[in-house]
């Protein structure tokens, strides 16, 4: 069941809408904002494949919403032409399938960072992957915590010397790091993938692939922060796309996958799930005759 769009935007923008037939261009989808990044960011890449890619689908700005939590790449929604809703820490998931329920016309996009989505949203992020909302969850991985400026964050390497674990190497960060696609695949999303900023081609192509997906689509992007933790050239010097062979419906294969190959990119794992919308559809109606008995048996007993 769709709302009607309020007079007063819930959102904290609301779009620029193309002229009705224009054909969509990736400079269509550019914000207001220009981008506040450190220069040579991942999130840059990230910022242009999605452009592109909302291009390429030519969904208009006005059907499209980005929810983001806090963190340098969860500024994101204020560089996009469509909805925005930057909301609180980690709380970026709740906040979209409350928007895709309420909404569920709208192309709803969460974005944010590995501390954002890893530690303060993991609560989030496993009860949204079993419940399977149609929503992408676009989460740019640098291994750090960069707006607070290089804090160990919840998939920085065991060992890892920063801000927050000054301590030289096996004193280091003592935390073992999280798996966020082995954590998306066992929590049940079905639809989950790796890319690269330093791939925007197939980035571009990744994305588009999580948009369409049905269901809960997880999508990490290798995007690093250039001033805190460069992990480019490594990135770069590891990266490989999966194998051709990979098969992408068995979920061992997928577990397997995602817990060896670190810099490996493409789409992990994928399944066809009945999504949470239209569960909850079949929900509503199936109460509807229990809900009007029960309210008849009330009326009757106040009348007697
Ligand atoms: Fe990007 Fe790092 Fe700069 Fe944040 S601190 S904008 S993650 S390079
Ligand atoms: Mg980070």
């Amino acid at each position: 069941m769709a709302i009607q769009e309020p007079d007063q935007p819930l959102m904290t923008k609301l779009p620029v809408a193309p002229p009705p037939g224009q054909q969509l261009a990736a400079k269509d989808y550019k914000g207001a904002l220009p981008p506040v990044w450190c220069p040579g960011c991942g999130d840059f890449a990230v910022l242009a494949c999605m452009q592109k890619a909302l291009a390429e689908l030519q969904l208009p700005p006005h059907d499209v919403v980005f929810v983001s939590g806090i963190g340098c790449s969860s500024r994101f929604p204020h560089f996009m032409n469509a909805y925005g809703f930057h909301a609180v820490h980690g709380r970026s998931l709740p906040v979209a399938v409350g928007v895709k329920l309420a909404m569920p016309d709208k192309t709803v996009i969460a974005v944010g960072g590995d501390g954002d989505g890893m530690a303060i949203g993991a609560g989030h992020f496993v009860h949204t992957a079993r419940r399977n909302p149609k929503i992408a969850y676009v989460m740019m991985d640098n291994e750090i915590y960069g707006l607070t400026k290089g804090q160990a964050s919840p998939t920085s390497e065991l060992g890892l010397k920063t801000k927050s674990t000054p301590m030289a190497s096996k004193q280091a960060s003592a935390d073992q790091p999280v798996n966020p696609l082995a954590l998306a695949i066992i929590s049940g999303a079905t639809w989950v993938a790796r890319g690269f900023s330093g791939k925007p081609k197939e980035l571009t192509e990744l994305i588009k692939q999580a948009i369409q997906h049905d269901g809960y689509a997880f999508l990490q992007v290798i995007s690093p922060c250039v001033t805190f933790h460069d992990l480019y050239e490594t990135a770069k010097a590891g990266h490989k796309n999966l194998e051709p062979t990979h098969d992408r419906t068995d979920k061992f294969a997928a577990m397997r996958s995602a817990m060896t190959e670190h810099w490996a990119t493409g789409v992990f794992y994928e399944e066809a799930r009945e999504n949470f919308g239209s569960a909850l559809d079949k929900q509503k109606e199936a109460a509807k005759p229990r809900a009007a008995t029960g309210l008849v048996a009330l009326m009757n007993r106040i009348k007697g």
